[in-house]
């Protein structure tokens, strides 16, 4: 076996059994550790309906990375862990791609010190699908055109964090993207927060219900049109492309990096 040795943190969850399958078929990385509070000593085989791996789930990271050695920890847990896991990680001297969701400005900050400080790298996606990806690029440019929008996202409801990390992250661009926000008309609100939550003068919708991965429409408004742009993702392999891009460059794209869009379109 050979390859960039990879620790999946949180496989056990939807998004890190997925991650573990993908892994698996890739040549250029080795799944060597898997981590989680669930299914401690299981063979992560057993969890993916594969055969024995000789791969078992531990129940600390800091156990994993010191038995296992990767090269790069893919983290899926939660926005309650992920930051003790991040730093638990970078200061061991592996590269670390985060896929959970929750993370705050101050926490970017921090990550990017901590980069500095051990010599690591970091890569941190709100969303690994490319189709998302360039859903925010096109709202990035439409933003130019339109200054009124919208910003509806669609979950499963056992999702922890609301709003989710790819709305905030399209506000961003949006934001970063236009001169100025025309401040949107929100009326008397008969039920208390019916017209979303707020970023930078954009609302923010988010809706949760079972059925449900992860979907969002970005909807701008002008003079007698609007344009809707939405991306659906159907099912979670829909992330692995760029979950798998994500461990194979982390290692040689230095410091932190937020947004997988900087390995893809650049
Ligand atoms: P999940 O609840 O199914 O899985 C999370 C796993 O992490 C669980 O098995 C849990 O036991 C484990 N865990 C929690 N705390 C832990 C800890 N301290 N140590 C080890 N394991 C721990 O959740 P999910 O649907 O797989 O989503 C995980 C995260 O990924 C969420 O934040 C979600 O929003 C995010 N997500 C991101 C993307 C993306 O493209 N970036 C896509 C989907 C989901």
């Amino acid at each position: 076996m050979s390859g960039i040795k990879v620790l999946v943190s949180g496989a056990s969850g939807r998004m890190g059994r997925e991650v573990c399958k993908a892994v698996l078929k890739e040549s250029e990385l080795q799944l060597v550790g898997a981590v989680d509070k669930m299914n401690i000593g299981k063979d992560v085989g057993s969890l993916i309906g594969s055969e024995p791996l000789n791969v078992f789930i531990q129940g600390e990271l800091i156990a994993g990375l010191n038995s296992c050695k990767p090269q790069v920890v893919v983290d899926f847990t939660a926005p309650a862990t992920v930051m003790n896991n991040i730093r638990t990680t970078l200061a061991a001297g592996i590269h670390v791609v985060v896929g959970t969701t929750g993370l705050t400005p101050e926490n970017l900050q921090e990550m990017n010190e901590l980069c500095t400080q051990f010599k690591v790298n970091a890569l941190v996606a709100p969303n690994f699908a490319v189709g998302a990806l360039l859903m925010m690029q096109f709202a990035a440019t439409a933003a130019k055109y339109f200054p009124q929008v919208e910003i509806i996202e669609l979950h499963h409801d056992q999702k922890l964090d609301a709003p989710s990390g790819t709305s905030i992250k399209t506000a961003e661009m949006i934001l970063a993207g236009r001169e100025k926000q025309v401040p949107s008309t929100i009326g008397e609100e008969k039920i208390k927060g019916v017209r979303g939550g707020e970023m930078g003068g954009i609302h923010l919708h988010s809706v949760r219900l079972p059925g449900l991965i992860a979907h969002q429409e970005v909807i701008f408004g002008g003079e007698g049109q609007t344009l809707t742009i939405r991306h659906d993702s159907m099912s979670r392999e829909s992330f692995m492309p760029g979950v798998i891009l994500a461990a194979k460059l982390v290692c040689e794209r230095p410091g932190l990096t937020y947004g997988l869009e900087h390995y893809l379109f650049q």
